[in-house]
């Protein structure tokens, strides 16, 4: 499965690569990394479509197109593509995250193992 992850941050590539390193190497999720909303509005509209990924994990607090608006954007277009969000800052986003569609909603510092969870559910 192909997972796209957003995150201004460039420390969070890492981080994936460790943590989902057996799965990258079994081939069970190709990830995709973008370093801001724009790029990965850009990135999907670029592949074939419809797209082949299948989740975007976005941060919310970016410079530019925030997580939020990210959402919004990817629903609209891509409306098959599940978009879950990820934040420093729960309270403030939760219901805007809700309100706009998002599929889940985890907080940093990520919990990896749910995350995996989750992800490999599907
Ligand atoms: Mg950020």
């Amino acid at each position: 499965m192909k997972v796209m992850v957003v995150d201004d941050e460039k420390d969070v590539e890492l981080l994936f690569r460790q943590y989902f390193r057996k799965e990258m190497q079994q081939e069970m999720i190709e990830f995709i990394f973008s370093f801001s909303g724009e790029d990965a509005i850009q990135s999907l509209h670029q592949m074939k479509q419809p797209p082949e990924v299948m989740v975007i994990l976005s941060d919310i607090n970016m410079p530019g197109m925030n997580g939020i608006e990210l959402l919004q954007q990817v629903k609209k277009d891509f409306p098959a593509i599940k978009v879950s969000m990820i934040t420093a800052y729960s309270n403030q986003y939760y219901d805007a995250a809700m309100e706009h569609g998002a599929d889940d909603f985890y907080t940093k510092p990520l919990d990896f193992r749910a995350l995996k969870q989750q992800i490999l559910k599907g």
